[in-house]
């Protein structure tokens, strides 16, 4: 029996079991980009999150229908618009394009639907229709506000104080603007000159930010679905102002369970694009494998904050270096191509040592418990730390006999690894390209590598031992460390 999922919900400020509203399937729907500027490591460790929620619900057998919304008209694409002279939907397509060539870097999971706003403005038109002719919304010259105090459950999720928010919002009103209360916000703003506009029965003007997400959600996953992800940025105001705007026009629930991610620290201050301590995601992946990046994010659960330093990107690659060393072990063994021991008689008819699908059930006990990935993490762990007991060299007498554990062992490796987007890479291909980034890291010359590889293949095959030891010795001295293999000399980085 599989452990209950349990879900972190920020509405009830405590764990909730997963209940989707069709047994079986999950509909989740997660703030995506602004796109405006290349996306950043903040916003990827978020995304990354989610993407690893989703890979679990599917391992776990619901079928998942995953919404990712672009933010690809507002406020802050019309400023960088106007700073570059490029018309704000083309910037908002280029940045698109960079966000999709980033994300398929780092294995992000393509969201089901990945919905624009400037192809979802009938749908945002239906909705203020209905705020407007249901008391909650009203026009303003040409603009459209929603009016806060017409909406009960206003700052349910936020658990803020109305009184106290207006208080302090007085000053925050911009000129022009025609509120009645402070609070109130834009669901539609009139047309000005050199912006995106749209016709609509207030005229011609654009959304307002937060009602997209209202009308992406209700079209792609129904008037109240399962999962709401979002960055912890993200509760107040724009969270709460889709609950009005959602709630207010269905009469329902938006979403029963409310997730938020917890931010990315940089240097003792939350990574964010108007601190402009920003490290760009697609920089990142070119000091660190992304996989390493993954388990980086992966290692610190989803709600906590989380450090961002070299050394502990540094750290998850020599982390994902070991398991990828044991698996290459681990398949050299089944396969046969490990010469010190051979695939043997009675390699695969032995007992099995311990019962491999012990590290399922484990995973599923840390995992259910609100997307615990790092006591996963653990867990595979552990499964790694038995797949090296097994492969320990020298062989002992027994040995020949584990063949079975191993292949089935390497079964829960590849299904625990489906589950939290890791090991996507054949061991000897992911191998390859880390030696590749230290021999650059390092500043080390590739070719004079190769050329010693050579000449020590040469000596070995004239019987010239003398001179083998030497060019192995003289590799050591630059940091790297020749061997012996059925096909030649082979060479890693000396640790
Ligand atoms: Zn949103």
């Amino acid at each position: 029996m599989a452990s209950e999922i349990r879900v972190f919900n920020t509405m009830q400020q405590a764990k909730v079991p997963l209940q989707p509203v069709t047994p079986g399937k999950v509909g989740i729907y997660v703030c995506g980009p602004t796109v405006y500027s290349f996306v950043h490591i903040g916003n990827a460790r978020t995304f990354t999150s989610f993407d690893t929620v989703v890979r679990y619900l599917r391992y776990r057998g619901f079928e998942v229908r995953y919404v990712r919304n672009y933010t690809d008209v507002d406020d802050k694409i019309i400023k960088a618009a106007k700073e570059t002279g490029e018309d704000a939907i083309a910037l908002a397509a280029r940045f698109v394009r960079e966000f999709e060539a980033d994300a398929k870097q780092l294995r992000l999971l393509p969201p089901d639907v990945s919905p624009k706003v400037s192809e979802t403005i009938p749908e945002i038109v239906g909705i203020i229709e209905k705020l407007i002719a249901r008391g909650a919304a009203y026009q303003s010259g040409a603009d459209v506000y929603f009016e806060v105090r017409k909406y009960e459950g206003y700052l349910k999720l936020s658990k803020r104080n109305l009184d106290d928010l207006i208080a302090g919002a007085g000053e925050r009103e911009l000129v022009g603007e025609q509120k009645r209360d402070p609070l109130d916000f834009a669901l539609w703003k009139g047309a000005k000159p050199g912006e995106p506009s749209w016709p609509s029965p207030w005229g011609a003007g654009r959304p307002g930010w937060h009602i997209e997400c209202s009308a992406m959600s209700a079209k792609y996953l129904g008037e109240t679905f399962d999962l709401h992800g979002g960055g912890l940025d993200l509760i107040f105001p724009h969270h709460e102002n889709e609950i009005a705007q959602s709630e207010a026009a269905s009469g329902k629930t938006l979403c029963n369970c409310w997730m938020h991610g917890g931010f990315l620290d940089l240097e003792g201050a939350k990574m964010s694009k108007s601190l402009g301590n920003v490290v760009r995601l697609r920089d990142a992946l070119e000091r660190v494998d992304a996989e390493g990046l993954r388990y980086f994010f992966l290692s610190t659960h989803y709600r906590q904050q989380l450090a961002f330093s070299d050394k502990s990107l540094a750290d998850a690659e020599a982390r994902m270096e070991y398991f990828y060393e044991t698996l290459k072990k681990v398949d050299e063994r089944i396969t046969g191509k490990d010469p010190s021991t051979p695939l043997g008689a009675g390699f695969g008819d032995g007992p099995l040592h311990g019962d491999p699908n012990r590290f399922l059930v484990e995973f599923d006990e840390q995992v259910s418990d609100d997307f615990n990935f790092p006591g996963g993490l653990g867990v595979l762990s552990g499964l790694f730390a038995e797949l090296n007991l097994l492969t320990d060299k020298p062989p002992v007498k027994d040995k020949p006999m584990v063949g079975r554990t191993l292949v089935a062992l390497r079964e829960v490796a590849r299904k625990l690894a489906g589950a939290l987007g890791l090991f996507e890479l054949p061991p000897t291909e992911w191998l390859l390209h880390r030696r590749d980034r230290q021999v650059i890291a390092k500043g080390l010359d590739r070719k004079k590598i190769d050329e010693m590889v050579a000449a020590r293949d040469a000596a070995r095959a004239a019987k010239n031992y003398p001179e083998s030891d030497r060019l192995r010795a003289e590799a050591k001295t630059m940091g790297v460390e020749l061997m012996d293999s059925p096909a030649g000399t082979t060479w890693k980085i000396a640790a």
